[in-house]
């Protein structure tokens, strides 16, 4: 089976287009492959995070994608800080990742053109820490979004040095997982573009807001004064309710919609009161279950303890090979 591994960025709760857009694909993934799933906190030092919202940002994050149907039977789910072996794997890479490449990634670019105060060696070496999470279990496979191919890059590039310094075939060279076209883009309700929690107030529906807040915000979304001629064209805010829709509600739901859109018979009202109905219908059984793992300390910590002790059997059997092989040897 192949080895597919993914950070989880712990940076606030999740939206609906991060459940469709990632989470879900985490679902399939890890009916056909072994996965190792981890909450990123050593990544999100670089933006300094007090303590306190430290560990709440890895627990919230943990029991969402845990509410969502992520299962750590299945797959290896652990926190990145759990796993020393992976620091170790960084500082090594580090030693061989030239200045020169770590500056031309385009988010570190954009990093020292608008924050050029505030340029840590850790966002810096990003890359390299990237690429300890992933060949540390020697991963065939990386699920990268659009924005991540060129970190995808960087990883290969560094299981390839490796492999070429030291003359051994040792890491994989991991490729793109690629979902094709399940791939998708889920809009907010600004009338325009992504669903996105720093889109502003009110665009993104998050899977923890309760029922009184899903259907404020969808009520509130944008439209227009309606169509005028039948079979018109959708502006993009309507065509982002429809694709909605098509998210979460029945086909027949849909069908009778469109049907009373190109027939100019359309009040958005009922449309947004069912695309409530609907929304709310799919997210409460995530709802009470982020509710009940919430409380849930006890087995939050076994799910931990058990995924980072699975994960430090890869990890530790890694980390004795390439010592040996860098020529760390014993007395
Ligand atoms: P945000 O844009 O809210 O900050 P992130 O950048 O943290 O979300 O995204 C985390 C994951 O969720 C990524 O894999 C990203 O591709 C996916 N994702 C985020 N927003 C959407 C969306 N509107 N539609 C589809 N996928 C999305």
């Amino acid at each position: 089976m192949e080895t597919v591994v993914s950070g989880i960025r712990p940076t606030g709760n999740l939206h609906l287009g991060n459940y469709f857009g990632a989470v879900k694909n985490f679902l399939k993934m890890q009916e056909n492959y072994l996965c190792y799933f981890f909450i990123a906190d050593y990544h999100s030092l670089t933006t300094h995070p007090t303590p306190k919202d430290l560990h709440g940002n890895v627990k919230q994050i943990l029991v969402e994608y845990l509410a969502s149907g992520l299962d750590p039977e299945k797959s290896i789910l652990y926190i990145q800080s759990d796993l020393p072996e992976t620091t170790e794997l960084y500082l090594l890479l580090n030693m061989n990742a030239y200045l020169g490449e770590l500056e031309r990634v385009t988010s570190f670019k954009d990093k020292v053109r608008t924050q050029p105060d505030n340029i840590n060696a850790g966002l810096l070496t990003y890359p390299t820490l990237m690429a300890a999470d992933v060949i540390l279990h020697k991963a065939q496979k990386v699920p990268v979004g659009k924005d991540q191919e060129q970190n995808l890059e960087m990883i290969r590039t560094f299981a390839r040095r490796f492999n070429r310094m030291y003359k051994e075939d040792f890491f994989p060279i991991p490729t793109a997982f690629n979902f094709g076209e399940q791939l998708i883009k889920v809009p907010g309700l600004d009338g325009s573009g992504k669903m996105g929690k720093s889109e502003g107030e009110g665009n993104a529906i998050f899977l923890n807001d309760d029922e009184k807040i899903i259907r404020k915000k969808v009520m509130r979304a944008v439209t227009d004064s309606g169509p005028v001629e039948n079979h018109q064209e959708k502006p993009e805010a309507i065509q982002n309710l429809f694709t909605l829709m098509k998210i979460v509600s029945e086909k027949e739901t849909i069908d009778e919609f469109e049907l009373l859109y190109n027939t100019c018979k359309i009040r958005y009202g009922d449309l947004k009161n069912k695309l409530a109905d609907d929304i709310i219908k799919f997210t409460s059984p995530i709802r009470d279950k982020i509710k009940e793992l919430n409380s849930n300390e006890i087995y939050l910590r076994k799910v931990v303890e058990n995924g980072a002790e699975r994960a430090r059997i890869s990890a530790q059997k890694t980390m004795t090979e390439i010592r040996e092989i860098i020529g760390f040897r014993k007395f």
